[in-house]
């Protein structure tokens, strides 16, 4: 007889869109100070495996309900990877066309998602940068009227973090101190929502917010130039290329400009994308948690923040998505394909 016991979720799914969100909130055991507790939320629990699957349902229901996207229209977004997955999940689900835009830059793996999921995928030159590929994507839907995802600007990223992430964390801790929620940010959907409702229902609790050691977008307190239509009009002076794939673009975009214009972020803090990808490494070894560059760079700066965090505080990182989206990167360079000397010891004595 077994002791796990499941009544499964007690429901039937329509489609594979109703499965996204409800992501678990996972204390860690072998990670961080032990005058703390920390807990992730594991966003690799989404159907296409990443945070971004929620934006890529509300940004398409949201032009459905508002009739800016008729059926069969093609949409066309510029990503850096995750929101065309999820995009191409709920496209291939609704039986919408997409083609996304990307810098040539960004892993592998992530295009041929893409496409394995019936997405077109235009590579733009990695000099050309995040704006390069976001120009891309307007003048295709400019050109051929074509329903612009636009991620960086729309309404409906911050709001599904609002409505279900933020809720999920609220009720996950309704019996729980809260001392510390930690992020990154790419778009600034998660932070930028969250933070709304955290204000609002947990207004001690402090948020977080970590960004690449050598493009400071924020710590540097220089403005966004910026465009009528609140577009970036041209990189960010404190912008240099990192290798947290995800995070910090080569703009303010405007869906974190709410952040800073509402004094959401409590402290913004350096990290090394490197030591985040050990970080990472330490996440999958010692709690079997499997998480990317950006995941492991935010919970670095959680251990940084808990070194000198009030004894008992509560911590919460978010991980936005699976270290499996980079087996072609540096996250996976230290890990050998081939045996070691231990490992062809242990087949030789099978012989
Ligand atoms: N990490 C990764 C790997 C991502 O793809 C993204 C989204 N670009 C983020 C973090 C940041 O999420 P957000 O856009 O909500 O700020």
């Amino acid at each position: 007889m077994t002791i796990y016991k499941t009544d499964g979720r007690g429901r039937r799914y329509t489609d594979i869109v109703q499965t996204v969100g409800d992501t678990p909130c996972v204390r860690l055991n072998r990670t961080g100070p032990a005058h703390v507790s920390m807990f992730v939320k594991v966003e690799s629990f989404n159907p296409l495996s990443s945070v971004k699957d929620r934006l890529a349902l509300n940004i398409i229901e949201s032009a459905e309900r508002e009739g800016q996207l008729k059926p069969g229209q093609t949409v066309v977004e510029a990503t850096s990877g995750n929101t065309g997955i999820g995009l191409a999940m709920v496209c291939a689900a609704k039986g919408y066309p997409l083609v996304i835009t990307m810098a040539e830059s960004f892993s592998i793996e992530r295009r041929r998602l893409m496409r394995f999921l019936g997405a077109k995928v235009v590579l733009t030159p990695k000099e050309e940068r995040g704006i390069g590929m976001y120009d891309a994507a307007k003048k295709l839907a400019a050109d051929n009227g074509w329903f612009f995802a636009g991620q960086f600007e729309n309404a409906a990223n911050a709001d599904i973090h609002e409505s279900t992430t933020a809720r999920e964390i609220l009720a996950d801790f309704e019996d729980s101190p809260l001392d510390y929620w930690v992020t990154g940010y790419g778009t600034g959907g998660t932070v930028t929502g969250v933070a709304r409702a955290l204000r609002r229902e947990r207004p001690n609790c402090k948020i977080i917010v970590s960004e690449p050691h050598n493009a400071t977008l924020l710590g540097s307190g220089l403005p966004q130039e910026r465009n009528a239509d609140d577009s970036p009009n041209g990189s960010h002076p404190a912008w240099e290329p990192h290798v947290i794939q995800g995070w910090t673009p080569d703009f303010i975009p405007k869906v974190l400009q709410e952040g800073i214009d509402s004094a959401f972020f409590d402290e913004v803090r350096p990290v090394d994308g490197m030591k985040g990808m050990a970080m990472a490494q330490h996440l999958a070894a010692n709690e079997g948690i499997l998480t990317g560059v950006s995941g492991g760079s935010a919970l670095l700066t959680a251990v940084e923040v808990a070194e000198t965090a009030p004894e008992g505080s509560v911590i919460l990182v978010m991980l936005p998505d699976t270290g499996e989206r980079y087996l072609s990167t540096p996250l996976f360079e230290s890990i050998p394909a081939e045996m070691n000397d231990e490992e062809k010891a242990l087949f030789a004595s099978t012989r």
